[in-house]
């Protein structure tokens, strides 16, 4: 089945406000088996919303429609869903007794325009909302000879998620027929999102009963699996099989097939040091303690991660890494000499099994023809050897200092795998 999402406000439609309401009933939809095929942003006023509304009918078999429910006069989701449907608005004597209670519950008077959110669109279920005062509505109704499941609720990302939550899944749920949902989450670094699709898309495309999509950070791409069957062993044996392939691909750029989508490449590096029982120092110039933050920020991390040093300048490289001036000397700060140094001397003066360095130019400033701004030498030492890679990346500061960071851990990972 298939779903659209409606939000209704003009807020929306300028520069200041996002629909953030979609995201979460989205992700509640495809847990059910439900995939949303449109979704709507339309203004306050009543002919649009009337349009979209009879657009999403037409196209789809469940229309969730949020926001717009309350009692000021740019509210008007009721009477456009009524008129759309061509169903009738009453006022409940039930609902209206509520509203009244309430404002006595405030010490007010009740402001005229607060009743319409007694307004009932005809055979609709009301739906309570706990957290607000206007209620939900569900409508199981006929448009154009076909079935539709229509329902309201309020704008406010507070009482729509529980209400969508409480009211609106689990007649959901009754009413599609049940498919069970397979998922499983491929991660990579280091690839380029178009070279990892041409290398992809191949083999994903001949599997057309699962959905897959990439998503790319700077140096990550995250590949996700989805498929829907009535049976979930059926549907988990596709995303395995589809998944297995996929990872024959991908090979060395691989550092994660587990399905959890929140495992990160730090997370990994630590998981390897753990199981060899080895530790990690670092020394860091052009990313300025980003990798040491990335690796601290898992909980844990202290087991393998002894500390590392930012060494910006070429005295701290000298009195915390032990580089030899004359080395900076001959080479430059920025050269693979140096990010071994860099690498052996954080080890050797932390007692760590391994040592990391990394030096480069991050700019605006301070490229030349022979080192461009976005060269960044990356060195790993441990007791046998050091070896050290260079790369030139592209972008600005704050993505070459991401990239480095990221090329930094994807290096450490290669090391232990
Ligand atoms: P109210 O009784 O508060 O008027 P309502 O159902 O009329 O409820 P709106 O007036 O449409 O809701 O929106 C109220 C607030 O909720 C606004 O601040 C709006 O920006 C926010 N909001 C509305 N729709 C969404 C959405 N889809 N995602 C995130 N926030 C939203
Ligand atoms: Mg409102």
């Amino acid at each position: 089945m298939k779903a659209e999402i409606i939000a209704v406000g003009s807020e929306m439609l300028t520069p200041f406000r996002q629909d953030t309401n979609s995201l979460y009933l989205t992700e509640k939809l495809n847990g059910i088996g439900v995939a949303v095929a449109f979704k709507t942003i339309v203004g306050d006023r009543r002919k649009d919303l009337v349009d979209a509304i009879r657009f999403a009918l037409g196209r789809t078999d469940i229309v969730a429609i949020m926001g717009g429910l309350g009692p000021t006069e740019d509210d008007m989701t009721r009477e456009a869903v009524a008129e759309a449907l061509s169903l009738t608005l009453s006022r409940d004597a039930d609902l209206l007794a509520t509203l009244k209670a309430r404002a006595v519950a405030w010490h007010r008077a009740m402001p005229s325009n607060f009743v319409k959110q007694a307004d009932v669109i005809e055979s609709a279920t009301i739906l309570p909302n706990l957290n607000g005062s206007a209620p939900g509505q569900w409508l199981d109704t006929t448009f154009a000879d076909h079935r539709k499941l229509v329902f309201l609720v309020p704008g406010p990302p507070s009482e729509c998620r529980p209400l969508f939550d409480a009211e609106c899944l689990p007649r959901l749920r009754a009413a599609v027929p049940v498919r069970h949902i397979a998922k499983r989450t491929l991660h990579a670094a280091m690839i380029l999102e178009a070279e990892a699709d041409s290398l992809l898309a191949p083999t994903y495309t001949t599997y057309t009963d699962v959905e897959t999509t990439i998503l790319a950070k700077p140096g990550e791409i995250q590949l996700t699996l989805l498929c829907a069957k009535p049976n979930l062993e059926a549907a988990q044996q596709r995303v395995d099989e589809l998944a297995g392939r996929l990872e024959e691909i991908l090979e060395d750029w691989l550092y994660s097939s587990g399905g959890e989508s929140s495992e990160s490449l730090e997370q990994i590096v630590l998981y390897y040091l753990g199981l060899r029982g080895a530790t990690l120092a670092v020394a860091e110039s052009c990313t300025g303690g980003m990798i040491a933050q990335r690796i601290t920020q898992v909980p844990g991390s202290s087991r393998s991660f002894l500390g590392g040093a930012v060494v910006y300048s070429n005295e701290m490289k000298t009195t915390l890494a032990g580089v030899p001036p004359e080395l900076i000397a001959r080479h430059g700060a920025v050269s693979r000499e140096v990010a071994e140094a860099l690498a052996a001397g954080i080890r050797r003066r932390a007692g760590a099994t391994f040592g990391l360095g990394v030096t480069g130019i991050a700019g605006p400033a301070g490229g030349s023809e022979a080192k461009p701004i976005g060269l960044v030498h990356i060195a790993i030492s441990d007791a046998q050897k050091t070896e050290s890679i260079e790369r030139v990346f592209p972008g600005d500061r704050d993505r070459i200092r991401l990239l480095a960071t990221q090329q930094a851990l994807d290096l450490i990972r290669r090391r232990l795998r």
